[in-house]
């Protein structure tokens, strides 16, 4: 590409939106083999609403599991969060986040507190590991309604669990079907369960040719390394950073994304339109093929 073609195709890139950190991240993406996609957050929106809260002990009142779960999710910045937040507000419950002792986040897993003399986990299946217990939930199947799922251990027990669903984004089906058609591979990569990956899935028609789920931060890296290079992998921020860093690109879904994300992104949407991405591929073809 000519510096004056680099420079166009940058500058019409931040008129819509898209803000590339350097010109050299133009000649990868003209390149790109292969767009790998969180689903929390970047397929879907991530605004999560509470379907199901359950206890699973008759002398624990749901009252009481929510105010301890509202009180644990209150200190943590994952979409799922503010679902829970919001539903206690249902139920006049108030979430007492100073109440919280050796709050802890596991990337990809889900969370720990104390409080009320409760040593509580709240997350995915893997993490009834953290909590030491020895009920670990059956792999979640279609029965799950394909809705992510929250299970509540308090003690080391299964106390209770929750489900929360929201959707894909609506340009999400447009913009895997414009990838497919510039012989682009996608690909979706997700820490929640088999059932909730499936589910998003369906909603975009089986659009995207690969679906990996129940994955950890790093799982997430180690797949970007196998697939077919050049690989852009776009994400929120929230557990993807070492699989935005691994990447050939990263790319972070703009201002709502945590500040890691944009340290860790090539390139920044500031929009939430994942239509950018096969838009900006385009430009970015465009400008190398005119010296090629
Ligand atoms: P994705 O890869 O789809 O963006 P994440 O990596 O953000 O998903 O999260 C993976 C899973 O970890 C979630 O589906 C959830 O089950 C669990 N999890 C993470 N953080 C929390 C939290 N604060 N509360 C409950 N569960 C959580
Ligand atoms: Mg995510």
């Amino acid at each position: 590409s000519t510096p004056v073609a680099t420079f166009c195709a940058l500058s019409k890139a931040a008129k819509s939106g898209v803000l590339l950190k350097g010109g050299d991240h133009l000649e990868t993406l003209a390149k790109v083999k292969t767009v790998a996609f969180d689903k929390t957050g970047t397929i879907t929106t991530g605004e999560f609403v509470v379907n199901e809260f359950r206890t699973l002990h008759a002398d624990l009142s749901l009252k009481t599991l929510l105010y301890w779960v509202a009180s644990i999710e209150s200190k943590s910045s994952h979409p799922m969060a503010k679902a829970v937040v919001d539903y206690a507000q249902l139920y006049s419950i108030k979430p007492q986040p100073e109440a919280v002792m050796e709050f802890h986040n596991y990337p990809g897993e889900g969370i720990h507190g104390k409080l009320e003399s409760q040593d509580i986990y709240i997350g995915n299946r893997r993490i009834a590991l953290r909590a030491r217990s020895e009920t670990m939930p059956e792999i979640e199947s279609g029965a799950s309604g394909g809705k992510t799922r929250g299970y509540v251990y308090c003690n080391g027990t299964l106390a209770g669990w929750f489900s929360l669903s929201d959707a894909c984004r609506s340009g999400t089906f447009q913009a895997v079907n414009e990838l497919k058609s510039m012989n682009i591979l996608t690909v979706m990569l997700t820490g929640d369960s088999h059932a909730a990956a499936a589910q998003a899935q369906n909603q975009l028609q089986e659009a995207i040719e690969i679906v990996r789920a129940e994955l950890l931060p790093e799982d997430k890296a180690r797949i970007i390394k196998e697939l077919e290079a050049p690989v852009a992998m776009i994400g929120d921020g929230i557990n993807d950073a070492p699989a935005l860093a691994t990447a050939d690109i990263g790319i972070s879904m703009g201002l709502d994304g945590s500040a890691l994300a944009t340290e860790t992104g090539n390139i920044i949407l500031m929009s939430n339109d994942i239509r950018k991405v096969p838009e900006v591929i385009k430009l970015a073809r465009a400008a190398y093929n005119k010296v090629i």
